[in-house]
Order: C-alpha cells, then sequence, then structure tokens
C-alpha cells in the first residue's frame, strides 16, 4: 500500500488541532487504500500545541511530530516536514482547516488518475480579509507577475498534494531566504489547479499582520526577481541623458544671455531628487545584498529541539 505524508506547519495552534485531528482522522478513514503519516511540526509554539501532538503521537502511530528549538516561520516549518516525510505523497496543509483536508480523495484521483504530477490550490475570493489587505494583496502579485519569470498565482495557498519526486525537488532547493510560492512554481511539473472560496479559520487567530505580509512581500520579490536593480541601472542612464541635454542647453543659453546668477531653488530641488532616488536605490542593492549576506553565511533553516521518536515520550 502507499504512504500519503500529511504536513502540517503549527505556531500555536492548541486551539484549532483537536479540529483538525478529529477531520483528517476522518478523511483517512475514508481514503483506506493508503497508509497515512501526520507530521506535525511544531515551529516554537508557546501554548500547549507540543503538549498535544505528544498525546496524539503516544496514543496514534500515524502520528509524528518535528519540534523546533524556537519559532522559524512557516517555510522552514514545511522544508522541514518535506524532509521527514517518508510518504509516495506529500501533502501540506494548515492546521486551522482552511485547507479543507475534505478535497484530498479529489486531489489524489487528479494525480493517479490524470497524471498530473502536483496539485494545488488556490482561493478565488478573499472573503472575511481587510479590503485594503485584498487590494495589496492584488498589487503584489499584478506587479511581481511583471518583474519575475517565475509564475505566482494570485490566491495560491501553500495547500497541495504533490508526489515524491515533487517533494524531493523541492527539498532540493536549499535557499536560506524561502518563498514557497516562488519555489513551487520554480521546480515545475505538471500541476493542476483547485478553485475554493475563502474558508474562515476553525479557532484561534491568524500569525499575519499587516506589516509580517508587506515584508514577505518584499522577500517574495528579491528572491524571485532582480528588475528592481536592472530598474535602478536603466533609471541612471535615463537620468545621465537627461543631464547632458540639460548641460547643453545651460551652456548655450549662457552664451547668448549671459550669466546672471540664479537657479538656486531648482538646483535645491535636483539636489533633492537625485539624493532621493540615489538612497532609494542603495536600499534595494542592500535588500539583495543582505539577502546574499545570510544565504552565504550557509545557517540552517531550522533546528530541531525533539521528535517523536525522542526518549520520554
Ligand atoms: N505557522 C507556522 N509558523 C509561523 C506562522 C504560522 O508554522 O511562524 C503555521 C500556522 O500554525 C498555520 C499555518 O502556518 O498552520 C498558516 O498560518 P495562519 O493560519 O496564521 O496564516 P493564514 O492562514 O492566515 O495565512
Ligand atoms: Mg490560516
Amino acid at each position: 500500500m502507499k504512504m500519503l505524508s500529511v504536513i502540517v506547519p503549527c505556531y500555536n495552534e492548541e486551539e484549532a488541532l483537536p479540529y483538525f485531528y478529529e477531520e483528517i482522522n476522518k478523511i483517512s478513514k475514508k481514503m483506506d487504500y493508503l497508509n497515512f503519516e501526520y507530521i506535525f511540526v511544531n515551529d516554537g509554539s508557546k501554548d500547549k500545541t507540543l503538549e498535544i501532538l505528544k498525546k496524539y503521537a503516544k496514543k496514534d502511530k500515524r502520528v509524528r511530530y518535528v519540534s523546533f528549538s524556537r519559532n522559524f516561520g512557516k517555510e522552514a516549518a514545511i522544508i522541514a516536514g518535506l524532509e521527514y516525510s517518508k510518504g509516495d505523497f506529500v501533502t501540506l496543509m494548515d492546521a486551522d482547516l482552511q485547507d479543507p483536508p475534505s478535497l484530498l480523495e479529489k486531489m489524489y484521483k487528479i494525480i493517479t488518475v490524470d497524471g498530473y504530477d502536483c496539485v494545488a490550490t488556490r482561493r478565488v475570493t478573499r472573503k472575511g480579509e481587510p479590503p485594503i489587505r485584498s487590494f495589496f494583496a492584488r498589487m503584489f502579485y499584478k506587479l511581481i507577475n511583471k518583474m519575475s519569470k517565475t509564475e505566482m498565482v494570485d490566491g495560491a495557498r501553500d495547500y497541495r498534494l504533490m508526489t515524491k519526486q515533487v517533494a524531493d525537488a523541492i527539498i532540493s532547493m536549499k535557499e536560506y531566504n524561502r518563498y514557497s510560492k516562488g519555489i513551487f512554481s520554480f521546480v515545475g511539473f505538471k500541476t493542476k489547479w483547485l478553485e475554493y472560496e475563502n474558508v474562515k479559520r476553525v479557532a484561534g487567530e491568524t500569525k499575519w499582520s499587516f506589516w509580517k505580509l508587506f515584508a514577505y512581500a518584499i522577500e517574495g520579490i528579491t528572491a524571485f526577481s532582480t528588475v528592481p536593480l536592472i530598474f535602478s541601472a536603466l533609471l541612471g542612464v535615463i537620468l545621465f541623458f537627461f543631464s547632458v541635454v540639460m548641460i547643453i542647453f545651460i551652456v548655450i543659453r549662457t552664451l547668448i544671455f549671459g550669466d546672471p546668477v540664479s537657479g538656486w531653488p531648482s538646483l535645491v530641488c535636483i539636489i533633492l531628487f537625485l539624493s532621493g532616488v540615489q538612497l532609494f536605490f542603495m536600499g534595494v542593492i542592500g535588500q539583495y545584498l543582505s539577502k546574499t549576506y545570510l544565504e552565504t553565511k550557509n545557517r540552517p533553516i531550522y533546528i530541531v529541539k525533539e521528535t517523536e521518536k525522542h526518549k520520554d515520550l
């Protein structure tokens, strides 16, 4: 019998976990033609998440867990789950039931019957989300798709089912600054997209604030596009030619009309404008440099404190 690994990143999910566990158990009972393993990645939760996971692992052999030494972020939890999984098929889903496990059966059929390598999901509505956030999200996807060769799908979730082969390809991407949406797209493979309406979290709270999302967007752009760098060079060239034209204009004007001392206000404006542009692009370059800096440090993406094999279980 083939095995399906269900990877669930958990950060302070004590409230949602019992619902999730019940739901996934229902689905695995229904899909009895597959062996299941659940890999819960405890991403440094500060609540009782780990205790709950230990309890499950004790009574249920399918439950495995990986517990980090601190909070490393969902991206780290995803890669850890993938590395620990043993299944022939791997699925990633949130603990809050925003990724309906009931879709699994359909997804599995699409892979095994229709011959796809991966089934991904995207939500077509952003109901229950602040309008400002939806607006910025839309803008972000427009922008990044113009700037990056790797296609980013608007509303794409991390919820997906894939073959071992795809999971291995994702694991082979060893970068420290991980932007999963880009990574999934980068590895390619025949992917089918399923669409569904946004579901509200079953319990607990979202871990994403507006600024966290903003930083994540910048992360996505620097990880999968170098267009901002090209743009800065381009703007430099345009400004250079503009200044040449201006110099010629001023020299000729001075030769014809003499040289009254004027232009102080315009000079200040030009200096302010150009130093603004320069500082902005230095910031852009700094972004790339700082990412490179972190990559070259070769730090581990996550650090494990214990797993279900730990002795005091
Ligand atoms: N998560 C995590 N580490 C973090 C933040 C979130 O492992 O630092 C997990 C979280 O427990 C959940 C999933 O990632 O299972 C999605 O998080 P959340 O529901 O807060 O995000 P949203 O669905 O609102 O985008
Ligand atoms: Mg959620």
